[in-house]
């Protein structure tokens, strides 16, 4: 099979990733086999590419919204042919006391799709039963890769940020995972503000019809309840905690940030206000959101990158090029 494979991290405009022939994998007693149909582009994989995130294994095939048919290990539940997704985490060991008590995104050993082991740059991949989500029918392959860390993590960021029906929430940051979250709050009736750095992130802001769409310099015009920073950077989680209400959450959206600056702590977090990070997800965060990507009628922007071109997805996405989501498709 054609796999994209990284041996040594380095930045993405050297092209790390070698388009390369592997052989298929073999499914464990565990595990089924897809052939795969799409698979998003995270800025996780970009971290891993370039060496942000610690190499965990000498080579991997990178990639976890990966959207597949099973081809060979096929259940009672999960017959040949259904069309499942796989995301960032690939599994867990079940039995730490963070797997005990309900939050599995926490696992002490857990297993990370296109890190810890191979994703889906690649025509096929093997991946967890238990750690598969069914796609809803009539969500088609491209638009539904983006869901699958973009679209559930970011959910959880809302979760995390404690959102409430109607509240005021500001996005600091508008891709991927930003984007997707907008149909939901609108569901729940909230308020959006959105501050970003690019021009055309704005632009996309604006056709989504969110309440306010500004610069990364400029503060909403009122007081926020939650803030969600997607930006790999410190300086956007202290903007956004300078513009919450007292009580007000910061969710940081983000597995690496640059660094956070120093922050006058009387002005900015006093009041009971919270800086959270989000991490990872949990398997009901996945059915939770997939359940609800059906009824509010989510549908990614997406940009399509062939296979042989998934160095250029992860270029085009650390310069903000990306308007919604990459996807590469074998
Ligand atoms: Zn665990
Ligand atoms: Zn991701």
């Amino acid at each position: 099979m054609k796999a994209a494979v990284l041996a040594s991290p380095q930045p993405i405009e050297k092209q790390p990733l070698i388009i390369t022939d592997l052989p298929i994998p073999a499914p464990n007693s565990q595990e089924v086999l897809l052939k795969v149909r799409a698979c998003g582009a995270c800025r996780t994989d970009l971290h891993i590419v370039e060496g942000d995130l610690q190499a965990k294994v000498p080579k991997i095939i990178p990639g976890h919204q990966i959207v597949g048919e099973i081809v060979d290990g096929a259940s009672q539940e999960l017959p040949l042919g259904s069309r499942v997704g796989v995301s960032w985490i690939g599994g867990v060991d079940g039995t730490c006391p963070y797997c005990r008590t309900g939050n599995e995104n926490l696992c002490d050993q857990p297993t990370f799709t296109g890190y810890s082991v191979n994703g889906g740059y690649a025509e096929y991949a093997v991946a967890r039963r238990d750690f598969v989500y069914p796609i809803p029918e009539g969500m088609d392959d491209l638009h539904a890769a983006p869901l699958l860390c973009a679209g559930i993590i970011g959910f959880r960021s809302l979760r995390v940020a404690g959102v409430q029906q109607g509240e005021k929430v500001g996005l600091f940051g508008f891709g991927s995972s930003a984007h997707l979250v907008v149909p939901v709050l609108r569901f729940w009736g909230c308020s959006i503000y959105v501050l970003t750095r690019g021009e055309s992130h704005r632009a996309l802001a604006a056709e989504l019809e969110v309440d306010w769409v500004g610069n990364e310099k400029e503060r909403p015009p009122v007081q926020l309840d939650r803030a969600i920073t997607f930006a790999p950077s410190g300086d956007v989680v202290v903007a956004a905690l300078a513009s919450l209400r007292k009580g007000g959450v910061v969710a940081i959206n983000a597995i690496h940030l640059d660094r956070i600056p120093e922050f006058d702590y009387d002005t900015l977090l006093w009041g009971e206000r919270q800086i959270r990070s989000v991490a990872n997800m949990t398997r009901k965060d996945a059915g939770d959101f997939l359940a609800l990507a059906g009824n509010v009628n989510l549908h990614p922007r997406v940009t399509i990158f062939p296979l042989d071109r998934a160095n250029d997805a992860l270029a085009a996405l650390k310069v903000d090029l990306i308007d919604g989501s990459a996807v590469v498709v074998p």
